[in-house]
């Protein structure tokens, strides 16, 4: 028996055989070209075509894979009409008289580097998106009309990478497990893996062998690991597996449209955290009680200019009537140090993670945060709209951000435009200084939402973006815990509830912590709802014993 090992993407156990899923790459052959208009008029065309056949796709993608995971054809629609793209592709042409082919090849280089560089993850998953929609049009620049192999069985399914639109055409039927040798956990194909519950397994240092075809493997979902021609009591030993795996499941799912309660009777709300829009459809398929992290910098993270007032308005509205009448907190803008956007123009600074970033940008640039704040309050109209500030660290910002707020309300009111009049407005305590005056914090705001992973880093001194600290990372560090429970404590003493927003609040090993301290709500990652529903469900607070010297 063979063994490869990866990340695991979306856990699960599959048994079966292998299908290899190779692509050629187009070899292009023509490179020099006498005409540049007639290059850049082939470029404009095949990208029409590209775009017609992409939409057609989506409305397949719609039909059987829902919204959440049709929405990245419609992105590939928006990329491949980019500004910077088309100009890329025919500034090529013209400057260095080569074929349509050759331009969109050298363009496809050097977005992949660019975005394969950056350290954000969602950004660094961009990188099979631009080389997904140029390989479309070189496609159909050169005539190549192939189409991914099908085949009747259902399969693993062995790829280098799979781009977005070549998931989408698998009929998801037929596949049992994905396996990538490439690829991220934030990648479409990894979202799309979770959307169908299917096992999942990226980065896989593993030979991409035609000969693999037929063979008979097993995918642990759960390890991140394939084994290839296991012997019978293995697969026995994993078949166990798999049918105890699927019976939690399917008792996971009978908690769907139950309270989240503890056995001595205490209410816990359960929220979400998402991205962008096209992360709702999770929030309600795994019931949540509503968005607890809306990280709305996002927005601003894909686009190439600040969104306009219209725009967010258009994208907060569509979460809060989505909810209908659910929670949406929505997480001011929170951009600098590990997510920038050019066209913020912030200067490079010595200590990113201690600079200008998230409040502080918008205390310094007002007019980004009016704009935001008018956008909310204005789709407050539409649903639950609660608001919150991230990296607070004195009562006398959050003084100045309710100034800011009142004045953006007056100035709604004079133009007699709608909005809700209990907007709740809270604060992350992701600061240590935030969390050591959490009793003064907790006389000015609705609500406080723990961020345990900056207050993590911040607390000790460990930026989160290096591995190289990992060593001397403490993730039950008891000055975090000690932390959590003195915000907890301040907040229950102001009469106000406090959540977690951070990661540490799907750290199963420490709920029943978490329910001990008191605090009132978790948001995380919608695939953890129902898994920390149960958790809660089967936990007597009474019972609890503190782990940690509290
Ligand atoms: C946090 O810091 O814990 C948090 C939730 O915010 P982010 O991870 O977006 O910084
Ligand atoms: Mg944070």
């Amino acid at each position: 028996m063979e063994k490869y090992s990866g990340k695991s993407v979306f856990s699960g156990i599959a048994i079966g055989k292998i299908r290899i899923f190779k692509k050629g790459r187009q070899k292009i052959k023509n490179i020099k070209a006498d005409d540049p208009k007639k290059e850049i008029a082939r470029f404009n065309e095949a990208k029409s075509k590209a775009i017609d056949a992409l939409q057609e796709l989506y409305e397949k993608a719609l039909k059987e894979a829902g919204e959440q995971s049709a929405a990245i054809l419609q992105i590939h629609q928006i990329m491949l009409n980019d500004v910077d793209y088309t100009n890329s592709v025919e500034g090529i042409i013209t400057n260095q008289n080569v074929t349509a082919e050759f331009a969109v090849a050298i363009t496809r280089d050097y977005f992949f580097e660019m975005f394969s560089s950056m350290s954000d993850e969602y950004m660094k998953a961009r990188a099979a998106d631009v080389k997904d929609i140029s390989e479309r049009v070189i496609r159909i620049l050169c005539n190549d009309h192939s189409k991914p192999t099908d085949s009747k069985v259902p399969s693993i399914i062995i790829a280098d990478d799979l781009s977005p639109s070549e998931t989408v055409q698998l009929d998801k039927d037929l596949v049992l497990a994905f396996v990538t040798i490439h690829g991220s956990s934030n990648s479409h194909t990894a979202i799309l893996a979770k959307t169908m519950n299917i096992p999942a397994i990226t980065c896989v240092n593993m030979p991409l062998d035609i000969s693999l075809n037929g063979r008979m493997a097993v995918v642990d979902g759960y390890n991140g690991t394939i084994y290839i021609d296991p012997d019978s009591t293995f697969v026995k030993e994993m078949q166990l597996k798999q049918e105890k795996e699927l019976c939690k499941r399917k008792h996971l799912l009978e908690l769907k449209g139950k309270d989240t309660v503890t056995l001595d009777g205490k209410k816990i709300m359960l929220y979400a955290n998402i991205e962008n829009t096209v992360n709702l459809s999770s929030v309600i398929d795994n019931d949540a009680n509503g968005v607890g992290l809306f990280r709305s910098e996002f927005i601003y993270l894909e686009k190439n200019s600040f969104p306009t007032e219209e725009e967010q308005f258009q994208i907060y509205k569509t979460a809060a009537e989505t909810l209908n009448g659910k929670r949406v907190v929505v997480r001011t803008l929170d951009i600098g140090a590990d997510k920038q956007a050019d066209y913020f123009n912030l200067e490079k600074e010595e200590n990113p993670a201690m600079g200008l970033r998230a409040i502080r940008i918008c205390l310094t640039n007002q007019e980004i945060f009016r704009t935001q704040l008018r956008a909310l309050y204005r789709a407050s109209a539409f649903g639950q709209i609660a608001i919150m500030y991230p990296l607070i660290t004195s009562v006398d910002e959050v003084l100045e951000i309710k100034k800011i707020s009142k004045e953006v309300k007056k100035e709604l009111d004079e133009q007699k435009i709608p909005y809700s009049q209990n907007v709740e407005e809270g604060i992350m305590i992701e600061t240590p200084a935030a969390a050591l005056i959490s009793d003064k914090l907790a006389k000015e705001v609705d609500f406080f939402s723990i961020g345990t992973n900056d207050l993590s880093q911040y607390a000790m001194a460990i930026d989160r973006q290096n591995s190289k600290t990992d060593r001397f990372y403490d993730p039950h560090h008891l000055a975090v815990l000690r932390m959590i429970k003195i915000v907890v404590d301040n907040a229950h003493k102001n009469g106000i509830r406090a959540g977690i927003c951070g990661e540490l609040g799907s750290d199963l090993s420490l709920t029943k912590t978490f329910l001990k301290i008191g605090v009132d709500e978790l948001s995380v990652s919608p695939s953890m709802i129902l898994p920390l529903r149960d958790k809660i469900r089967k936990t007597d607070t009474s019972k609890v014993k503190f782990k940690y010297d509290l």
